[in-house]
């Protein structure tokens, strides 16, 4: 499937300044920030579709999750704490930078985060 609304961009993880969304040889999607010399690539099929749900939103992860801070709180399975879903909480995944989840500020278990708003 190809990107039909000309340019994506989507914002350096390091710096946040938005970069061309460009696409490999073999259609998977990656960006690269030349003053942080960071290059991403997104190789996975459950990565790719996370990046484009989040490229054509327009949002990043952590905008996402600061507009949903306020209303959403999720429930510790291990030790039963009630706590605030917080970007600081935030679990993601070092390969594609998909959110995993939230830590619990108790006991440390990453309780999965699930899309339901
Ligand atoms: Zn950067
Ligand atoms: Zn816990």
């Amino acid at each position: 499937m190809r990107a039909s609304q000309g340019k994506q961009m989507f914002p350096c993880p390091i710096c946040g300044v938005a970069t061309d969304v460009r696409i490999t040889k073999k259609d998977k999607p990656y960006i690269t920030c030349d003053p942080c010399g960071v290059q991403l690539f997104v190789r996975g099929p459950a990565g790719i579709n996370a990046f484009n749900r989040l490229v054509a939103r327009g949002e990043t992860i952590m905008e996402a999750l600061s507009e949903m801070e306020d209303r959403y709180h999720l429930n510790c399975p291990e030790c039963g704490t009630t706590f605030w879903a917080e970007p600081n909480l935030a679990k993601t995944s070092v390969f594609d930078g998909h959110l995993q989840g939230f830590r619990c500020p108790k006991c440390e278990e990453v309780v999965p985060w699930k899309t339901t708003k």
